[in-house]
């Protein structure tokens, strides 16, 4: 198969790989589409990541099951999917303690284990999740930074009626916008940089957008709020300009 394999810094390289082998328990899945995450981008640019210890990357996947191992009971040929990429141990005491999210011994597809920019993805039986009839297959390769917004959004315990602010409108940024929305935010102050994406997240539904270079963000917020929102979520990620 014809797989995206990364080497180091700005060195991906679409090359032969071999197909994994399908052993007992899992799937393979012809891959549909795949999603370029921030951390492909970070690899990208700045080398590997410690973790990985194979090439192909890819962890955002969707495809339709094209053949299944020995002993998988829940997905058959045809079945559309998306694939969730990390791979617990299931014995750490995170895992146990239900964190599988922190294992400290983790796999992952796309990291230790070939990924989804390749024609297929041999996959576990439980990593899979059946996509529903009225999702296309595009769609499915974003469920995987969908689960990331509305985990931060559990996490974040924000309630009905409570009033929030992301910072970054990048891909997450909007995850989280909508995904604050469907929790019930009743306002939502976006800060961002690209007109673009302040554009994009109105439409989807922020109430403010602000551009932080020109107008100071936080004191705008406090001054719309009585004093603050309820709950603030940083998807930018970036350091002020030390130089500034
Ligand atoms: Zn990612
Ligand atoms: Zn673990």
């Amino acid at each position: 198969m014809k797989a995206a394999k990364i080497y180091g810094a700005k060195d991906i390289r679409v090359e032969e790989a071999e197909i994994p082998v399908l052993e007992n328990g899992m799937v393979k899945v012809k891959v549909e589409y795949a999603g370029i995450c921030g951390s492909d981008m970070h690899e990208y640019l700045a080398g590997t990541y410690p973790m990985r210890t194979q090439p192909v990357l890819g962890h955002e996947f969707s495809g339709v099951v094209v053949e299944v191992g020995e002993g998988v009971t829940n997905a058959k040929v045809g079945d559309r999917v998306a694939v969730e990429p990390l791979i617990p141990c299931g014995k750490c005491d995170n895992c146990q303690r239900g964190f599988v999210n922190l294992c400290t011994e983790r796999q992952g597809y796309g990291y230790t284990v070939s990924g989804g920019f390749a024609q297929f993805a041999v996959v576990k039986e439980e990593n899979i999740f059946h996509l529903p009839e009225n999702m296309s297959l595009e769609l499915g390769a974003l469920v995987e930074p969908t689960a990331v917004a509305v985990h931060a959004v559990r996490q974040s315990q924000l309630k009905l009626g409570d009033t929030a602010a992301i910072f970054g409108a990048g891909p997450i940024g909007l995850l989280l916008l909508q995904a604050v929305k469907a929790a019930g935010a009743s306002e939502v102050f976006i800060v961002e940089v690209s007109e673009e994406r302040r554009q994009k997240a109105l439409e989807l539904g922020a109430t403010h957008v602000i551009n932080p270079i020109g107008t100071d963000a936080v004191a705008f917020i406090r001054e719309q709020t009585n004093g603050g929102v309820n709950v603030a979520f940083d998807a930018a990620g970036v350091q002020t300009n030390p130089l500034k």
